[in-house]
């Protein structure tokens, strides 16, 4: 029912989603992973069950953010599927970096074994009566995204974008991307949007005027977050401890959007 066309994959049997969101980028280093993990973060503080399908394997991990351990995925008690690994607050994670016995291990993979990966992260993982999961999209516009957005029942996307990438048109091929596969956008998250200065609080623009406003009226789409450079986040983040951060105020437009996708 909530194809588009094209043949999408199904889940185990047992397994429930109800919504199914993809964070993408139309470049890598925009701070995509991050905003997947604080997204994720403050859908499950809202008190939805949550899940992050991790399909970015050539980024630092998710896993990392949520502090959880490089030691294998565990099987379902009739062998049949794999079982995410639970983070401290309760989300649901899956990646292949839980599979590399060494974090540091390069993921030397082909397109092809990136999305046969990804469509059994869909289809062989116990994913149990979950609200809300999210797809750490392969970074780009390129085979790997395509593939995933066709086989993942996708019900739509949030754009990161960074200042940086407006001059070059980068989220427009986003856009476009989304446009084609016929999903949904839900709207874009600016990320680095600029720096407060710790001593004065001034905001300050360090990669120039921000144009972020104009783009979405362009394309008609809604400003969900700007989110500022923050070296605590990042130091949060490499801690393992993105449930530590506080994105009650920051994120509250991306939450009240999500919230509407289930009434
Ligand atoms: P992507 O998934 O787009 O490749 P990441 O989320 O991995 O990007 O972020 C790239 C790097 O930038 C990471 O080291 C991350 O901690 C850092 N980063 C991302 N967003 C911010 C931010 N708002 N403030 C400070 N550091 C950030």
């Amino acid at each position: 029912t909530r194809t588009a066309g094209i043949e999408k994959l199904p889940l185990a049997e047992g397994s429930s989603v109800k919504k199914v969101i993809g964070i993408v980028s139309g470049k890598g280093g925009v701070g995509k992973s991050t905003v997947c993990s604080l997204l994720a973060s403050a859908m499950n503080k809202e008190g939805f069950h949550v899940g992050i399908l991790d399909a970015d394997i050539t980024g630092p991990s998710i896993p990392k953010a949520f502090g959880l351990l490089h030691d294998g995925v565990a099987l379902s008690e009739d062998g049949k599927s794999m079982v995410p690994e639970t983070s401290n607050g309760g989300v649901e994670i899956i990646s292949t970096n839980l599979l590399l016995e060494n974090e540091t291990d390069p993921v030397i993979w082909r397109g092809s074994m990136i999305a046969n990966a990804v469509k059994q992260f869909w289809q062989e993982v116990e994913w149990k009566e979950i609200d809300y999961l999210f797809v750490d999209m392969p970074p780009g516009t390129g085979d790997v995204p395509l593939t995933v957005f066709q086989s993942l029942p996708i019900d739509g996307v949030i754009i990161v974008t960074s200042p940086q990438d407006l001059v070059s048109m980068i989220v427009e091929k986003a856009v476009r991307m989304a446009e084609k596969m016929h999903v949904p956008i839900l709207g874009i998250v600016e990320n680095m949007s600029y720096l407060l200065c710790p001593h004065c609080n001034e905001k300050i623009d360090v990669f120039g005027e921000s144009h972020i406003e104009e783009l979405c009226q362009k394309e008609g789409l809604e400003l969900l977050a700007k989110l500022p450079i923050d070296p605590q986040n990042a130091s949060f983040m490499d801690a393992g401890a993105v449930e530590a951060i506080d994105t009650k105020e920051s994120l509250k437009d991306a939450v009240a959007c999500l919230k509407r996708l289930i009434k």
